[in-house]
């Protein structure tokens, strides 16, 4: 009798241990499932916690540290935010910030570079707590097609030390492409959406705009320059945009916005969302047909030009090509270069009247 009671009270505590030890199992694979879960409830759980544990995650940095942009000048209507119907007037300044200067980007632009969603923020593959491993990122360049008006729409990428051209190697000869509203004798420039010191892209003509040497130089390339000059330094990565922004049905584009933030540090080191105007002080430009008209040429008084009525280009008289042209579409008229260009024409490469 008092054996057989022992082995009962054997049993009694092994079966009083086996639920504890289950327990304890079913508590690590909750535990397990709290961490790596993308369930919604599960995950606002979680950032809840690591917020009270104090872990920050992935987010753009609200304090505009980059990019001055014009805060004060005479965009009062502009509310920063971007909209083709309306676009901010150029005011003096070379950009305006976008957005408080915080960087947006579409959901496409993170998952390309192997980035998931987490939380508000955004991490890579297996890593917790929203961080960002350099080894888990995909650098990669994204160049949309031209419209149906052959304008360039977007170029983006995760840009890094593997985008970039090697050193070494010299940039190649991009005057094969004619950008949308490319007119000739403007001054104008081929202009990189995401710069050739950055994406190591040549004659590409999804990347390259019709910008006058304001927006070029002046705008866009010392933000060019801070990216690269970030990315040389630390070899981390930038995610960047780059959009050129057009009024209607216009050729040439009013501005280009600039998107850019650091991801290994959460944008400590880059991070400024701005338009940049394509824009030539003391000059007017007609951002249907390219014409640019400075403030001299403004003033010109009429004189004698040939024109051709076929193709609405207009000469110098002592130019070849207004001595060669067909008779039947050949006209001399008296006229300011004011009058022919808002009639359509444009100047000729060859004379640049
Ligand atoms: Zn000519």
């Amino acid at each position: 009798m008092a054996e057989k009671d022992r082995k009962d009270n054997k049993k009694k505590e092994k079966s009083r241990r086996s639920p504890a030890l289950a327990l304890l199992l079913v508590l690590l694979i909750a535990a397990v499932f709290f961490i790596v879960s993308d369930v919604p409830f599960i995950k606002s759980a979680r950032d809840a916690v690591k917020e009270k544990l104090g872990y920050e995650s992935i987010e753009p940095d609200a304090e505009p540290e980059n990019g001055g942009g014009s805060e004060n000048g005479s965009n009062s209507s502009f509310n920063g935010q971007l909209n083709a119907s309306s676009l901010p007037e150029w005011d003096g300044n070379h950009y305006v910030q976008v957005n408080g200067n915080v960087p947006e980007f579409p959901d496409d632009v993170y998952e390309r570079a192997g980035l998931i969603k987490d939380g508000d923020g955004w991490k890579t593959k297996g890593n917790l707590l929203g961080t960002i491993d350099s080894g888990k990122l995909t650098p990669y360049e994204y160049y949309g097609s031209l419209d149906e008006l052959g304008r360039c729409t977007y170029a983006y990428g995760c840009l890094g030390r593997e985008t970039m051209p090697e050193e070494g190697v010299e940039r190649g000869d991009i005057s094969s492409v004619h950008p949308s509203g490319w007119a000739k004798a403007q001054n104008w420039e081929r202009c990189h959406l995401i710069a050739w010191a950055l994406s190591a892209e040549n004659a590409n003509p999804s990347n390259l705009v019709t910008g006058t040497h304001y927006l070029n130089y002046d705008g866009m390339r010392p933000l060019e320059e801070e990216v690269e000059h970030y990315i040389w330094n630390t070899g981390d990565h930038v995610l960047y945009m780059a959009k050129p922004w057009f009024a209607g049905d216009e050729l040439v584009a009013r501005g280009v916005q600039l998107t850019a933030l650091s991801l290994e540090d959460g944008g400590k080191g880059i991070s400024f969302n701005v338009y940049c105007f394509n824009v030539t002080p003391n000059a007017e430009i007609d951002y249907k047909t390219g014409v640019v008209t400075t403030e001299e040429q403004a003033s010109q008084e009429a004189r004698l030009y040939v024109i051709n009525k076929r193709s609405k280009v207009f000469h110098y008289p002592t130019c070849e090509g207004a001595q060669s042209m067909s008779p039947y579409n050949r006209e001399e008229v008296t006229a300011t270069r004011v009058e022919l260009t808002s009639q359509g024409y444009t100047p000729c490469g060859y004379c640049e009247p």
